[in-house]
């Protein structure tokens, strides 16, 4: 099978290096790609996977691409390509593609969208209103006492959600998003949530239309510094499974979310195949969904896929032809984390360009992996691209001894600048 990975990220590099290890996959191109996953092979024919210079969001051009090379199944990494439509643009070609349609997006793509859904279909969320106008949404900021989430509607690079502690936070995030136009058209709405207390988790469930299969449990860490201090960020790191939640647990969420959530897509005729990944807080009454997403998590998907027994390609074809139903998913009962190392200065300014060093060092570590998610190649070195620039992913039979492992493989890798947080998976342990 000849298979197109779009996305440039860690995620990205995880699904190509779980990709290739299927018998399926003969070749593998991604676009655009880093420069560890240009050093992967299939296991199958041992081709290098080729990265192609298009970006993510040029569709026009990823189409051409996909005809000519004549892929068997395009899998999409990130959330813009699949808010624009990519995947119905394919289809209209005849090219298979795995990941949510248009409509589907829309559960990440439209946070007034998805809060009007789950308030629709009873599924656990933060009381929140939806709002257009600055008066209006200070008032219902103001009936939160000022302590609330404000959401930009649409897709914000991630930075679209200001949490605020007051009401003079509140007034001045309400204003920036809709009366300065901080996110631009992204802002034109927005949603107030009420603020929730409680342990931030996320779930993963790969659907197909009518089945919807839990991931175990993870657990991002979203601040840029140890104890959760600094500013919010992609994400400096994961683990999985998170001790926080039991298999107990994690079935009633799946019955209590994913129950009414498959309801309301059949009602509204929304065909989900891809993955919906809920972001929640454990509150003391039960678990709030405060977002969807519809795609894979980064960097979850770096601890989820080496935890994974299945096939990858067999999974996502499974997710794209609605036979999800005859498929069970297999974990391996190891623990994984994953250590973010980025540039310095993120989430705010960095530099590019520092040369990383130790990486083949790390590369000789025993069930360690180490994920590029901003790195280019210059020269012959490989250099820092993006702020976060690796995630470095190691497995064993227990949490401590895999949060070990992986920052063994840390302390390997230096680049100028380096900034990892060092109480990855501390909280579980
Ligand atoms: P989101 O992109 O909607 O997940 O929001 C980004 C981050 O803001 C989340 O990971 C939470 O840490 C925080 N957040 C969002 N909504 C709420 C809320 N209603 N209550 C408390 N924290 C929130």
């Amino acid at each position: 099978m000849k298979i197109l990975v779009i996305g440039s990220g860690g995620r990205e590099h995880a699904l190509v290096w779980k990709l290739a290890q299927s018998p399926h996959a003969e070749q593998i191109w991604c676009a655009p790609g880093n420069a560890g996953i240009a050093q992967e092979r299939t296991a199958k024919s041992g081709q290098l996977v080729e990265c192609v210079p298009i970006a993510a969001d040029d569709l026009a051009k990823l189409l051409a691409f996909a005809q000519e090379k004549k892929i068997d199944l395009t899998v999409v990494g990130p959330d813009n390509p699949l808010a624009l439509g990519i995947v119905d643009l394919f289809q209209q070609h005849g090219l298979r593609i795995w990941g949510p349609n248009q409509k589907a997006a829309q559960f990440e793509a439209s946070k007034v969208f998805s809060q009007g859904f789950m308030e629709q279909y009873g599924i656990p969320t933060a009381r929140a209103g939806t709002f257009t106008d600055a008066v209006s949404a200070k008032k219902f900021a103001e009936s939160l006492g000022g302590k609330c989430a404000v959401k930009a509607d649409g897709l914000a690079l991630g930075k679209g959600v200001l949490v605020c502690a007051n009401m003079v936070e509140a007034a001045k995030a309400i204003d920036e998003i809709l009366v300065t136009k901080a996110f631009g058209a992204a802002g034109a709405q927005i949603v107030i949530q009420e603020y929730l207390e409680g342990v931030e988790i996320s779930l993963h469930a790969l659907c197909d239309g009518k089945t919807a299969k839990l991931f175990p449990t993870s657990q991002d860490h979203k601040r840029a510094l140890d104890g959760d201090r600094g500013l919010n960020t992609g994400g400096m790191g994961t683990y999985s499974p998170t001790p926080f939640v039991t298999q107990t647990q994690l079935n009633e969420m799946g019955r209590l979310i994913l129950g009414p959530w498959l309801k309301g897509c059949v009602a509204e005729g929304i065909d989900f195949r891809g993955i919906l990944y809920p972001g929640l807080i454990l509150t003391q009454h039960g678990p709030r969904v405060i977002e969807f997403n519809a795609r894979f998590g980064d960097p979850e998907t770096q601890v989820y896929l080496p935890r994974l027994e299945n096939d990858l390609v067999e999974l996502l074809d499974a997710s794209a032809s609605g036979t999800l139903g005859r498929v069970e998913l297999k974990w391996s009962l190891l623990a994984s984390v994953c250590v973010v190392m980025a540039s310095g200065g993120y989430p705010g300014s960095y530099a590019k360009g520092k040369v990383i060093s130790g990486l083949e060092e790390a590369a000789k570590l025993p069930n360690t992996k180490v994920f590029h998610a901003g790195t280019a190649m210059a020269g012959n070195d490989i250099v820092t691209n993006g702020g976060r620039v690796l995630g470095v992913t190691a497995w064993a039979a227990d949490l401590k001894s895999a949060q070990t492992a992986a920052y063994a493989a840390v302390d390997k890798i230096q680049f100028e600048g380096a900034q990892v947080r060092r109480d990855i998976a501390a909280k579980a342990l």
